[in-house]
Order: C-alpha cells, then sequence, then structure tokens
C-alpha cells in the first residue's frame, strides 16, 4: 500500500496499475475510519483491480461552529484499516493541497441540496459537491463507492456525476450497523455512556415506521407521528432535526407511503448529530 500526499503523487501512482488492465475503485472518507468505511473498502476490493482511499477531513464542508477542528483526525490507524482490507492507494492531502488558494468555483445541486439536512447545515453539500468532484477529477476512478447512511448526499452526489457526466460508476453500499442497531459513524464517540444507550432508539424508531408502512401504508404525516414518539420515549435526551417520509429521488415529502419511501431523520444527542434513513417499498402487489 501506497500512502501519497500531492494530486501529482496520487495520480503517477494510480497511473501503473491503470496503464496494465486495472479498473480504479475509490473510497472517499474523512477518516476515524470504522466498520462503515470498512465496507466500502471490501466491496471496491471486491469489484475493481486498484483500491484508492482518500483522507482528508474537508474544512468547506464544515459551518461555523461545527466540529471542524474537533472532528477526530487519527491517521496511523485509519492507514493500518486501509492496509488491513486490502487498499492499494492511500491519498492524504494536506488543505493546502487541496485548496491552493481561494476556490472560486463550487458545485452546487440545486433543490436536492436545500433540504433535509441541507436545511440545518446551509452550505454543507456544496462543500461536499465540489470536494468530491476535485477527488474524482483527481484519482478518475471507474468506480466510486458511498454509504447508504448519507442517504442523501449519495442522492445529490448521483445527480451531480449525471448532470456533469462525470465518467464513474457510482455505487452506494448499505448502512452498517452496531449490534443494537446505532448506524455506525465517526461521531458517535462523541456520546456519553448514557446518550449512546439511547441512541439506538433512531433506528428502532425508522424500523417500527418501516412495518406500519409495510402493513398499512398510512399517510406520512402518521408515520411521522408515530417516529417522533418513538424518539421521544426511547431518546429523550435528543433533539430532533427532522423526521421526514420523502420520495427516493427527489428528497420532496411524501403524503402516501403506498409507493418508495425514504424516511430520514437527524437528532442531535448531546454535541454529535446524528443521521439515519431507511428506505422502505410496499410488499409486491399493494398499489
Ligand atoms: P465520512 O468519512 O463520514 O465522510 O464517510 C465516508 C463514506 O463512508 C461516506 O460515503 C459515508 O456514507 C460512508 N459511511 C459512513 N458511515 C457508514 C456506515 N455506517 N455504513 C456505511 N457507510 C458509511
Amino acid at each position: 500500500m501506497e500512502t501519497t500526499r500531492t494530486i501529482a503523487d496520487v495520480r503517477r501512482v494510480i497511473g501503473t496499475p491503470r496503464a496494465a488492465g486495472r479498473s480504479v475503485g475509490f473510497v472517499p472518507t474523512m477518516g476515524a475510519l470504522h466498520a462503515g468505511h470498512a465496507a466500502l473498502i471490501d466491496r471496491a476490493r471486491a469489484e475493481t483491480g486498484c483500491v484508492v482511499v482518500s483522507i482528508f477531513v474537508n474544512p468547506t464542508q464544515f459551518g461555523p461552529g461545527e466540529d471542524y477542528d474537533s472532528y477526530p483526525r487519527c491517521e496511523r490507524e485509519d492507514l493500518a484499516v486501509c492496509e488491513a482490507h486490502g487498499a492499494d492507494v492511500v491519498f492524504a492531502p494536506s488543505v493546502e493541497e487541496m485548496y491552493p488558494r481561494r476556490s472560486l468555483t463550487t458545485v452546487h445541486v440545486d433543490r436536492l441540496s436545500e433540504t433535509l439536512c441541507g436545511a440545518d447545515r446551509p452550505g454543507h453539500f456544496d462543500g461536499v459537491c465540489t470536494v468530491v468532484a476535485k477527488l474524482l477529477n483527481i484519482v478518475a476512478p471507474d468506480r466510486a463507492y458511498f454509504g447508504a447512511k448519507d442517504y442523501q448526499q449519495a442522492t445529490i452526489l448521483r445527480r451531480m456525476v449525471s448532470d456533469l457526466n462525470v465518467p464513474v460508476e457510482l455505487v452506494v453500499c448499505p448502512t452498517v450497523r452496531e449490534p443494537d442497531g446505532l448506524a455506525v459513524s465517526s461521531r458517535n464517540r462523541y456520546l456519553s455512556a448514557e446518550q449512546r444507550r439511547q441512541a439506538p432508539a433512531l433506528h428502532a424508531a425508522l424500523q417500527q415506521a418501516a412495518a406500519m408502512i409495510r402493513r398499512d401504508a398510512p399517510p406520512a404525516e402518521t408515520v411521522i407521528e408515530a417516529v417522533r414518539a418513538a424518539l421521544a420515549d426511547g431518546a429523550p435526551d435528543g433533539t430532533i432535526d427532522y423526521v421526514r417520509v420523502v420520495d427516493p429521488e427527489t428528497l420532496e415529502d411524501v403524503q402516501r407511503t403506498d409507493r418508495p419511501v425514504v424516511i430520514a431523520l437527524a437528532v442531535r444527542l448531546g454535541s454529535a448529530r446524528l443521521i439515519d434513513n431507511l428506505r422502505v417499498d410496499p410488499p409486491a402487489g399493494a398499489s
């Protein structure tokens, strides 16, 4: 495994396997690697001939007062995870390497970026799209791997890649969870023991809602009320940012749940802002 720090270097290192006809799989991350990231690396390893992982805490996707400064940085452990899961190349650039001067260019995906987490974190997805566009141009992978845990992010990036004709196939991988259902996240380490005890309520509420939808497809409003009640009960220390039932592609609120929907939520527990989502498809034969 080779660790690279500069754009010129990562391009040079990837050039050799590419010239030998190996496909390139790319896993962009902000480091503090966990089982969710490892699953993306494993999938890339299984599907492509050269696996590239980037580790870059991107300042432009953090808003004022967010956790950019305190975001966990543990490169030595991260490199060990990459190595153990068979990555060929790690790209871990400095902020100066990625942003040598103030960028005058921003990639903005309209509509999809303003809703859900975008409403609570203005500019966040512009930062994500711009850095992912840069990384895709630097690495030029055949496939890039993202987690369904960040459903909105994956949806926005899919649209960006389609709108801009970026020659890459996006692969969205299932959310990896702790045994009690909590979605694995770098930010889970911000939770106190009591908050950690309450955190699985997010997934439990989503599952309960999914069961309701599969049983009798009630109006979205009823589902949202049930999720809010389950969260109030299971995570009483949490503050709900949003609970929404949305169309899987447009991310617009829906009223009916007798067609595919995504239930998405964000809850603040102490200093952690936890997000989770579940896609629910109506049982075959339902109309
Ligand atoms: P991050 O380092 O948080 O920017 O995440 C890097 C990638 O890992 C993103 O595509 C995330 O969606 C994905 N990811 C984060 N947590 C999980 C998880 N629990 N399961 C699957 N993928 C995840």
